[in-house]
């Protein structure tokens, strides 16, 4: 994540950026800021700047290996820790490492994710997530390792305020860090954190959102023009969470099970596949047929792109990547046969057959037109 991915906040960052040129990094560091005002990102951000091999003077470059890997959150000496639900006593399992992969897709499909977003992404259901000593113990011995690749060891605590007295751990190694290790909390209500753990930290206030950079941001990203972009961005307070799902831009539930669809019969994850049959079956028949008319519209879609009618679309946000992602996919050899493919599910669906069936069939046939399609465009490459 560079600076210039982050929505406004220009001061903060030429503030972050200059304790970093000076050499003042404080190894502990507090960023508090409300809901939708970019400090997870910014502290991603800050930490890659910080371990980036050739910054410029307002931005990592974005392309060195260490810039690589943090775009990713796949750099080996950057950790995450952040709420989850802990499940019986069992401490290899109840460690953040474990659901890395769910909260690195969730943060790059919304970097302004909020707690309930992130705990609706982990499936927590009515379950409240925190940050449990089984996880304390693991950031020391991880923090205790040396650093795999040159630079700052990099430990990001997302929403310390989940953290239960099990935190008190961490005092020593927040006070005694080992060399070259950098601790961002990441918090947004202080009165809720250990007080024993914020005075130990630096503090680094990040604002509200201006309203015009976030109407600014709106505007080019929702298409909207500037009088409804400001009036959106006053309405949310500066808050980018909120304004996007006031905008309904919001992945809706089609919208991800469609798009876990195409990714799983693509990648052909047949175990994955069946979780996913499970969720699609609670949809009810209304629900299964509304999934299938929505997956041929974005299908077509993606047809249309190909042949470079992109300005033709209506899309936006997740949409409109998935469709630029997956167009090279649809191909005109495979355009009828998904069309096919889904109308039947849809005709079977209204005839009460079996929807396990159904979409069992309708997975094994999607993962047969994509690998012939992904030879296709290996074969073009
Ligand atoms: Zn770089």
């Amino acid at each position: 994540m560079k600076f210039s991915d982050i929505i406004g906040q220009q001061s903060l960052k030429q503030q972050l950026i200059h304790t970093i040129k000076e050499g003042r990094v404080s190894h502990a560091q507090l960023f508090l800021g409300p809901e939708g005002s970019g400090k997870l990102p910014l502290a991603i951000a800050y930490a890659q700047y910080l371990n980036c091999k050739s910054p410029s003077e307002d931005d990592s470059c974005g392309i060195c290996s260490s810039c690589q890997k943090y775009n990713k959150l796949i750099h080996p000496d950057l950790h995450f820790s952040f709420p989850i639900v802990n499940k019986g006593n069992d401490a290899e399992k109840n460690i953040c490492a474990v659901h890395m992969k769910d909260f690195r897709e969730a943060f790059l499909a919304d970097p302004y994710m909020s707690y309930n977003d992130w705990m609706q992404a982990h499936g927590a259901e009515n379950k409240q997530g925190n940050i449990s000593k089984f996880e304390c113990y693991d950031i020391i011995s991880k923090l205790g390792l040396a650093p795999f690749e040159a630079g700052f060891k990099v430990l990001i605590m997302w929403l310390p305020e989940h953290l239960r007295d099990a935190g008190n751990v961490l005092l020593k190694i927040i006070e005694e860090p080992p060399q070259n290790t950098l601790f961002i909390l990441v918090a947004e209500r202080q009165e809720m954190l250990l007080s024993t753990i914020s005075s130990r930290t630096q503090l680094v206030k990040v604002p509200r959102l201006q309203i015009d950079d976030l109407a600014a941001h709106l505007e080019s990203q929702f298409e909207l023009d500037a009088k409804a972009a400001h009036s959106v961005a006053m309405l949310s307070e500066g808050n980018a969470r909120l304004a996007r799902e006031m905008l309904g831009h919001e992945v809706s539930i089609n919208e991800q099970l469609f798009m876990d669809f195409m990714r799983l019969t693509f990648t052909g994850k047949g175990s994955d596949i069946l979780t996913w049959i499970e969720k699609t079956n609670e949809l009810g028949r209304e629900g299964q047929k509304n999934l299938l008319q929505y997956g041929l519209h974005i299908l077509r879609e993606c047809f249309l792109m190909r042949f470079g009618s992109a300005k033709l679309l209506r899309l936006k946000g997740a949409e409109l990547d998935f469709v630029t992602k997956f167009s090279p996919f649809i191909t005109e050899q495979n355009v009828s046969e998904f069309n096919r493919i889904f109308n039947e599910g849809i005709y079977y669906i209204e005839r009460n057959a079996n929807a396990r069936l159904v979409f069992h069939n309708l997975a094994n046939e999607s993962e047969r037109l994509l690998a012939s399609a992904k030879k296709v465009a290996t074969a073009n490459a």
